[in-house]
């Protein structure tokens, strides 16, 4: 018996130590089923949990600001920090702490995707579900897909809540020439997704302030029935037949983070 009692023993330690993490470790003020940041986070931060904050307030940045998403804490991520908490009632410090989190919380799914956008909307096209097949590996094309969910999330919330809905999202390359397309364009990077639901220069307008490097609107070839976004790097803009200018740029872009 002496093996079982070693057995149960070890049991009991690491029951122990289990218990012991969770009581230990200073208690965050809301434990997300995504993410939980472990700490208040600021200029000058670096690291992971700095990126996985950029992911989320990226959208917020201001006009032509298409912030890296690098975990290094910079004027874009102040900025960014600042848009998001102003538009959520919050005092906009530019510091990310646990009201900041709060309500990033209150905006997140358990599968990490913003409380308007999912998954299953932004998956491959063509019928055949997924994400294989692109221009990169799965688990990049899904990093690029919730980084344009969370842009598209605060274009809804700015343009006033409206629902949108995805029409294409992910396309694998064989997808991406099926529809028309290169076969290597942004979709198959999972950078891009199409939107429908408000007026069509009101989304390629709107999109120029919440993080899009790609936007694509009426007057484009084949971009009338859609606006078109994504999260490239640099700017690409062209809605011809929409009043106002997408080109002009009043910010530089290049800040870092
Ligand atoms: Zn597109």
């Amino acid at each position: 018996m002496p093996r079982l009692r070693a057995l149960l023993a070890t049991l009991a330690v690491l029951v122990a130590g289990l218990v012991g993490v969770g009581t230990a470790a200073s208690p965050p003020a809301h434990a997300d089923e995504c993410y939980t940041w472990p700490r208040t986070l600021s200029a000058g931060a670096t690291g992971a949990d700095v990126a996985e904050l950029q992911v989320r307030v990226a959208g917020w940045a201001g006009y032509a600001v298409n912030m890296a998403v690098d975990g290094s804490f910079g004027a874009q991520t102040s900025q960014a920090v600042r848009g998001f908490q102003a538009a959520h009632g919050l005092s906009a410090d530019g510091v990310a702490g646990p009201a900041t989190y709060a309500a990033i919380y209150a905006l997140q799914d358990a599968d990490c995707t913003p409380a308007h956008f999912s998954w299953g909307e932004v998956d491959g096209g063509c019928g055949q579900g997924g994400y294989a097949g692109g221009s990169v590996g799965e688990a990049t094309v899904r990093q690029n897909l919730l980084r344009a969910m969370w842009r598209a999330e605060a274009l809804r919330e700015r343009m006033g809540g409206v629902p949108l809905t995805v029409t294409s999202g992910f396309r694998s390359q064989s997808c991406d020439r099926q529809v028309g397309g290169s076969g290597t364009g942004q979709h198959t990077y999972g950078t891009a997704i199409d939107l429908v639901g408000a007026s069509f220069c009101g989304l390629a307008q709107n999109a120029r302030y919440t993080g899009f490097g790609g936007i694509f609107g009426p007057g484009y070839p084949g971009h009338d029935d859609h606006v078109h976004v994504d999260v490239r790097a640099g700017r690409t803009w062209s809605a011809p037949s929409c009043s106002v200018s997408l080109g002009a740029a009043t910010r530089s872009s290049n800040l870092g983070g």
